[in-house]
């Protein structure tokens, strides 16, 4: 089955490390969109040209941005209510729903439950109050607790926190004060990001007054957390995503395994027939019924690999000869010894797969791999 992804593109003020393609929330606005992201799931206009004799049946739905929540729960579930009409939706699926921890309540979360959402991701970033005001978000630490409390007791307890790396001013122990947040929390997700400065983005334009810490130490940073997170039951099941046993994100695996999924709304992404295709970076255009445009062919050989190659499992010869009906390129074998023996890769069996230490240095290992 595919993955669903609906993109809501609307925030209470820009964080001024994004760039993500993002809108401030405006009501007039938020109303045409969702009417037609409606129009899309009940007619299939703007995608016809590729989704042609697919199979609408999905195992996950993920409603990301932007931040859904801010669109509120009932706005959310009359969207979730058309998909189900309009498409087949597993009994098991997961459903998600990004949230920002200051634009949520117990209400809103006895209604997310209500109309059938079953897993949350929160943009938490940080524990320390005063690294999440400087990236912008509102939330203080108590608020993220109430939340978490708040979705737990409505039912909703397949929980995810992001948390982010290398923020302005950041130590080794304030990290630390984040990881005992997260761990006294109990949730069973966590998202690890590295904090990047995008070109377009106000922390780009500020860039030299940022204190940052430098990039060796971000890197401890990660080991740091990846350690203490393992140490307590986590498993590092891809690059930057730790989960207990069974609540990995089964949405964000599709991309990792490069499964098929449909990206509906403003900036969407989709990958279906062997093709890539998305919406422009544009509310108001997808609003005008704008078609989805070509990307690229996908799915091939190399992509493969280099997806399989962010998750902990890496990628098998079996999986690789079931989806290719051929040995893994002896192009890649052989560049892989050279990162086996540096000790960035391992090969057990018949998998290839990223070491802790590789995983730090992942871009440059798969784009060498490449080559
Ligand atoms: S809430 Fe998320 S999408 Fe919105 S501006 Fe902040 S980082 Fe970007």
């Amino acid at each position: 089955m595919k993955g669903l992804y609906i993109h809501i593109p609307f925030c209470r003020s820009k964080c001024p490390y994004c760039d993500f393609y993002s809108v401030p929330r405006n009501d007039a606005l938020i109303e045409k969109y969702c009417d037609a992201l409606i129009d899309e799931i009940e007619t299939g206009r703007r995608t016809k040209d590729f989704t042609e004799n697919s199979d609408m049946s999905f195992d996950t739905v993920y409603f990301g941005g932007g931040t859904p929540s801010v669109i509120g729960a009932e706005r959310l579930g009359r969207i979730l209510e058309c998909i189900r009409k309009n498409y087949t939706i597993s009994a098991d699926a997961e459903i998600t729903a990004e949230c920002n921890p200051s634009t949520v309540d117990d209400e809103f979360f006895i209604n997310l439950s209500s109309y059938g959402f079953n897993r949350i991701s929160l943009g938490m970033q940080s524990a320390v109050d005063s690294e999440r005001h400087s990236l912008g978000r509102l939330a203080d630490k108590n608020k993220v607790l109430s939340v978490i409390n708040s979705a737990r007791k409505s039912g909703i307890t397949n929980i995810s926190l992001d948390v982010m790396l290398g923020v302005p001013s950041q130590t080794m122990e304030s990290l630390d004060e984040t990881v005992d947040f997260l761990l006294d929390t109990d949730v069973p997700h966590i998202s690890a990001y590295m904090l990047s400065i995008e070109e377009g983005t106000n922390f780009h334009k500020r860039q030299d007054s940022l204190v940052l810490p430098d990039e060796d130490a971000v890197c401890d940073m990660y080991s740091h957390l990846a350690q203490r997170l393992t140490q307590q039951g986590f498993e590092h099941y891809e690059i930057s995503n730790f989960a207990k046993s069974g609540f990995e994100s089964r949405h964000n695996l599709k991309y990792w395994e490069c499964e098929e999924y449909l990206g509906l709304g403003a900036a969407a992404h989709s990958f279906i027939n062997g093709k890539r295709f998305f919406f422009e970076r544009n509310a108001e255009a997808f609003i005008s019924g704008d078609t989805a445009v070509f990307d690229s062919y996908g799915g091939d050989s190399e992509e493969f690999i280099m997806l399989a190659l962010r998750l902990k499992k890496g990628i098998s010869a079996q999986d690789y000869y079931k989806r290719f009906g051929c040995s893994l390129p002896l192009s890649f074998t052989e560049k892989a010894k050279a990162f086996i023996t540096s000790g960035h890769m391992t090969l057990d069996g018949d998998t290839y797969s990223l070491t802790q230490k590789g995983m730090l240095i992942s871009n440059y290992i798969i784009s060498n791999l490449e080559d």
